[in-house]
């Protein structure tokens, strides 16, 4: 099995993640995707949960940056009242647009933790970038149409990393 399709950890949602835990293994950057991991595809506006979390993350001392493959429309939409900075159309699992921003701000990827509940993007950047990840279950069972074939991939890949007992819970 290809090595880059593994996450470091599993963890059911983002909105249970253990805090502590992050601030514990020294990860001071949270790096997570938008679609199906913060929020269900088709939700305009950030809801109070949503809100709540990234307070939760940003009053420990967080850096919280959104990564999305979605549109700059919907992204900044979305993001706006949450204060946080935001990559829109990263083009996952391409690296480019992130290693950018991150060279740019000077940011140590040891440092980061990358979210996301897709396999063949949210981890195979982390992995092609050295930066750990969480795979999460995603929110909901609405997709939007791009990611029908990734998201068949990743049931398949996700069967085989539980089978191979690849998958460790954060
Ligand atoms: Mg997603």
């Amino acid at each position: 099995m290809n090595k880059n399709l593994i996450p470091t950890f599993t963890c059911s949602t983002i909105y249970n993640l253990d805090i502590d835990k992050v601030k514990k293994l020294g990860y001071q950057y949270i790096l997570t995707d938008l679609d199906n991991t913060l929020t269900g595809p088709y939700e305009k506006n950030a809801s109070q949960d949503v809100k709540d979390l990234i307070s939760k993350f940003v009053n420990n001392g967080f850096n919280v940056i959104i990564l999305s493959n979605n549109r700059q429309k919907r992204v900044s939409n979305f993001v706006k009242p949450l204060n946080v900075p935001f990559l829109y159309q990263v083009k996952k699992p391409k690296t480019h647009k992130l290693q950018k921003y991150l060279n740019e701000n000077n940011i140590d990827t040891k440092k980061c933790l990358i979210i996301g509940d897709q396999i063949m993007t949210d981890i195979l950047m982390a992995n092609r970038l050295n930066i750990d990840s969480v795979l999460v279950n995603r929110l909901t069972k609405i997709d939007q149409v791009i990611t029908i074939i990734p998201r068949f991939l990743d049931r398949y890949f996700r069967r085989k990393l539980k089978k191979k007992k690849l998958l460790k819970e954060f």
